[in-house]
């Protein structure tokens, strides 16, 4: 028999499926639920969101400073000055937080202070980035590239691990295919397949899968019932107004319907 090329991620390596503990909570081993704004837009935006999104359950609060966006000339995000805002929100709430990571820049900070690490779709095989979020321990989630195969996405994920860090959470946002009608082709066959090939957990993000509030719901009770470990949801207080993904970002109120309905 050839040798598992997943030496660390594969169920070979861990019979066990992982549960990675962030303070009280945890990611793998039930179904977690992270919500917040796609970006961090001022400091009363992200603590509002995150007060809302608390009062509905949620078990971990995201939100973007460093958006890596197709055009240069679109809102890139308030960088630090964001994090520290993601911050204050933390402290009002307890809630963890979870925020991207675009470069190995200002890897010291989020080490220190941000709970999770997420790595976006658009640096999956960031290879240098990965290498360097291995040497720390901090929980990463690590984004599937919406034109990347199941095993180049368990690969990425064995360069974190292969450099120390085990602590990887496996993130579905959605594939690029032939499909037009809407953002990206949620990829809801995959989870039970990464599931049975590997240990880590595997969330899914309706958001940006489907890019468009109306479905996010939908997706979501999919995602729970093919085995998904959890789902990243996009809130914004008003989408309307939002920075950055709007059209895809659930009410507070809309988000606290879904939270009813899958508890
Ligand atoms: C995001 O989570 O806001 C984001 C940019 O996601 P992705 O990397 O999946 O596009
Ligand atoms: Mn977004």
């Amino acid at each position: 028999m050839s040798e598992n090329p997943y030496k660390r991620s594969s169920r070979e390596a861990k019979k066990e499926d992982t549960i990675i503990k962030i303070g009280d909570k945890s990611l793998g081993g039930g179904f977690a639920v992270i919500a917040g704004p796609c970006a961090i837009e001022t400091e009363e935006q992200i603590v509002e969101t995150a007060k809302a999104v608390k009062a509905s359950g949620v078990d971990f609060l995201r939100g973007g400073a460093f958006k890596p966006r197709k055009s240069p000339y679109t809102f890139q995000g308030l960088e630090l000055a964001g994090l520290e805002m993601l911050k204050v929100a933390k402290v009002e709430t307890g809630l963890p937080i979870v925020s991207e990571i675009t470069s190995t820049k200002f890897l010291d900070y989020f080490e220190r202070d941000i709970d999770i690490i997420q790595v976006g779709e658009k640096n999956m095989q960031n290879f240098e980035l990965l290498k360097a979020l291995g040497e720390t321990r901090k929980p990463i989630i690590l984004k599937r590239g919406k034109a990347c195969k199941i095993d180049e996405w368990l690969l990425s994920a064995e360069y974190i691990m292969d450099a120390g860090n085990e602590n990887v959470i496996l993130c579905e946002r959605g594939i690029r295919t032939f499909e037009t009608a809407y953002r990206n082709t949620l990829d809801l066959t995959g989870i039970p397949i990464i599931k049975k090939l590997s240990h880590l957990p595997v969330i899914v993000d309706p958001s940006h899968a489907c890019g468009s509030s109306e479905f996010v719901p939908a997706l979501t009770k999919a995602a729970k019932s093919v085995g998904a470990d959890g789902v990243m949801i996009e809130v914004h207080c008003n989408p309307s107004e939002a920075l950055c993904d709007g059209e895809q970002s659930l009410t507070p109120a809309e988000f606290d319907e879904l939270m009813r309905e899958i508890k």
